[in-house]
């Protein structure tokens, strides 16, 4: 397996609806480990396995962003429910970088998910944690937060949102960017792999 990197918007996979996991191999742990790495080195605070290109249902979080402090979460095949309240606050993207928005979201949740070790996860949330949830379970169902913003607030990032397009046309244009098909046929293989 090559080395993971980010796939900035509009690539496809971000797009793609990740299918549950069903099996974890050394492999997926030393990917879930180098997820990490590329979470830190670009300072995030979450990151779901599509954004680098590994359409599956799990995702990687620290709500400190800082390696020396943790806590290191891995959430498998996670499920939201019970969420309550709202609240407003400024999202980024590693998929988007450079750009931040309000977004609205629950102000608390229940997760149920796996960690890596097999142990289930069944807690209720609130806080950051909950928006770093939140933005991530959309992530693995192929909706960005840039999705979830009004008219109102999402014209001001409009031009910096369309020259994310016109890089990735153009990328696509030079082949940098497989096709569309030769992307789904390794969706395919990595959900033959890891979810069927
Ligand atoms: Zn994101």
């Amino acid at each position: 397996m090559a080395s993971l990197k980010l796939i900035p918007y509009p690539h496809p996979t971000l797009r793609h609806r990740s299918k549950p996991i069903v099996r974890v191999d050394q492999e997926l742990k030393d990917m879930i480990d180098e997820m990490f790495e590329i979470m830190y080195e670009f300072r995030g605070v979450g990151l779901a396995a599509n954004q680098v290109n590994l359409p599956i249902r799990l995702f990687v979080a620290n709500p400190s962003g800082d390696k020396e402090e943790g806590p290191e979460m891995v959430f498998i095949n996670p499920v939201i429910s019970k969420g309550k309240g709202t609240a407003d606050a400024e999202e980024g993207c590693l998929s988007l970088p450079g750009i931040n928005a309000q977004v609205k979201r629950n102000k608390s949740l229940n997760i149920n998910a796996y960690s890596m070790d097999g142990t289930e996860i069944n807690t209720e949330v609130d806080g950051f944690l909950a928006r770093i949830i939140q933005h991530e379970v959309d992530h693995l169902d192929g909706v960005l937060f840039i999705d979830r913003l009004s008219d109102e607030i999402r014209r001001p990032i409009s031009d910096q949102i369309a020259k994310f397009e016109n890089s990735f046309e153009s990328r696509r244009k030079s082949g940098e960017i497989p096709s569309d098909e030769a992307l789904r046929d390794q969706i395919l293989e990595l959900e033959k792999k890891y979810c069927l």
